[in-house]
């Protein structure tokens, strides 16, 4: 690979940020995209007044636009990198795919409200990064309001996320009362309300300014040098391999409202950011992103809610080389060669994007079809595949009938691919074979219906049989159908794997009880 090339890998930065609905994810992705000049004006990330981005909304853009990909990933470029942000979407668009996306990041950045602390959503897609030991990054935001101590908030992320923290910055204050960051990495002040270069002030080597300033006059001042002297002493220290292998999160406090400390992070995050890292094949084999070859999988099918136009994108990961307009690619599953040259969009902030991408880089195809999720491609010959994705233990259940019994072949039809695709998991009842479907998020039951209906000419009943825990047996063959009761209950997966559907934590802890010997184990 020539250089040029092997520069253009090394400046990717690619991640999501993951956080609960509210805590300012689309605030923050505005503002990045501000520093990034790749908007004018903050407010043009998803034309959000009521911060929600509600499902009809999502279904009418859908329609407006032909397929929404620009708001899938947003490009900018800023101090030689190119960052590449991946939506993870919130609140009802929450599904599998938002956690399959992270598969697809080389890190993540975890926004937290710090009147709000660790919040359930941001448990969930935290855990998914750290499955995948991929470095986090943690902004605390909302500093212009009153809300949680910060070295409580820093507690929180080891008592409830489990990760160890290094705090970059710390707050001067905090609501009305905020004046700025103490910048530890930096080794300055940062002033909330200061102009220019004259918003920093020096610090020195005892940790006091090195100019006098009326800000050493305020409490909060003397507060913050005292934590922070209390942090270097008793705290954990900052070292970049931890960082890299998720173990220590770098904690950044700020306000993305106020644009206040939203550019020192950006900066210091894009400093020890990953570049694209290499992938594990399913022979335990290693991709590494400058390897000639063009590589990459599918983590994310998104169909189109237009009916007029009845093709989906495929977005794939570039994990290795450089993808080109009118390349032939090779789908080893099928196995089958595609010549990608007018079914390819690139996706960019604009139109005019980039006649090519490398290694980091996402891009979409058009697919009338031929692609699953979790799809390896290649530019060569190679036959092999990336690891599988994982599959994620769902937690909310329809059962699912044709409307129409005479056109069950459809509906048949219909689920098998829209399971393939990985829109939505598939269940059976052990004997009567009634069809459960499985899903992280309410959306997705949702763009079932509407798929059956618009792809398949299949209308469908669906009975919301509520949240459950589902649990897959190690032992299988202990199993007895007279274990299941009426709060549990025993259905196959798509895989005729035996799983337990049960009420709720309770029922499962009484099971447990019951059948000691019965091994249970959760997906993702
Ligand atoms: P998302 O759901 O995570 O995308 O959150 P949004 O970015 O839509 O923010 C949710 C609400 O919090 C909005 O009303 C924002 O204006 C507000 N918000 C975001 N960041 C801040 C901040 O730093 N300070 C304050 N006070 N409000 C913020």
């Amino acid at each position: 690979m020539d250089q040029p090339l092997k520069n253009e890998i090394a400046s990717r930065r690619t991640f999501a940020i993951i956080s609960h609905p509210d805590a300012g994810k689309t605030t923050m992705t505005e503002k990045l995209l501000l520093f990034g000049g790749a908007i004018r004006d903050a407010g043009t990330v998803k034309g959000k007044k009521s911060g929600k981005f509600a499902t009809s909304d999502w279904m009418e853009i859908e329609k407006q636009r032909g397929i929404s990909v620009t708001s899938s990933v947003l490009q900018f470029d800023y101090d030689g990198k190119r960052v590449n942000i991946l939506d993870t979407p919130g609140h009802e668009d929450f599904s599998e795919d938002t956690y399959r996306t992270l598969m697809a990041v080389d890190s993540a950045v975890m926004m937290v409200d710090s009147a709000k602390g660790i919040e359930p959503q941001t448990i969930k897609l935290f855990k998914v990064c750290r499955m995948r030991g991929i470095p986090i990054f943690t902004f605390m935001n909302k500093m212009d309001r009153m809300g949680k101590e910060p070295l409580e908030l820093m507690e929180e992320l080891e008592e409830v996320l489990g990760i160890e923290s290094y705090a970059m910055n710390w707050p001067i204050g905090m609501g009305k009362e905020f004046m700025g960051i103490y910048d530890r990495h930096n080794r300055r002040v940062e002033l909330a309300r200061g102009e220019g270069d004259g918003r920093f002030l020096e610090v020195g080597e005892d940790g006091d300014l090195t100019e006098p300033n009326p800000i050493q006059d305020s409490s909060y001042f003397r507060q913050a040098v005292d934590d922070v002297q209390l942090l270097d002493e008793a705290g954990n220290s900052f070292d970049v391999d931890r960082v890299k292998n998720g173990e220590l999160t770098p904690v950044f406090f700020g306000s993305a409202l106020t644009n206040f400390g939203v550019q020192t992070f950006l900066e210091t995050y894009l400093k020890f950011a990953p570049a694209p890292q290499p992938r594990t094949t399913s022979d335990g084999g290693e991709v590494n992103p400058y390897d000639d070859e063009f590589t990459g999988f599918i983590f994310k099918i998104q169909a189109n809610m237009n009916p007029a136009h009845r093709d989906r994108i495929a977005f794939v990961r570039i994990v290795s080389g450089e993808f080109d307009r009118g390349m032939q690619v090779t789908v080893p599953r099928i196995p089958k060669t595609f010549k990608v040259s007018q079914s390819t969009q690139f996706l960019a902030d604009d139109r005019e994007t980039v006649n090519m991408a490398v290694a980091g880089d996402i891009i979409g195809l058009y697919d009338t079809g031929n692609y699953q999720i979790g799809d390896t491609i290649t530019g060569g010959k190679g036959r092999f595949s990336f690891e599988a994705l994982p599959q994620f233990t769902p937690e909310l259940f329809v059962k699912v009938t044709p409307k129409n019994v005479m056109k069950s072949k459809h509906f048949h039809k219909g689920i098998l691919q829209l399971v393939q695709e990985g829109a939505i998991q598939y269940y059976k009842t052990l004997h009567t074979e009634e069809v459960i479907l499985g899903a992280v998020g309410q959306l997705q039951f949702e763009v079932f219906e509407h798929r059956m209906k618009n792809e398949y000419n299949s209308e469908v009943n669906m009975e919301h049989i509520g949240s459950k825990v589902a649990r897959w047996i190690e032992n299988e063959g202990d199993v007895k159908e007279s274990m299941t009761g009426p709060r549990s209950m025993l259905v196959k997966d798509r895989y005729e794997r035996l799983v337990f559907l049960f009420e709720n934590d309770f029922a499962l802890r009484w099971f447990q009880d019951k059948n000691p010997d019965i091994q249970l184990y959760s997906l993702l």
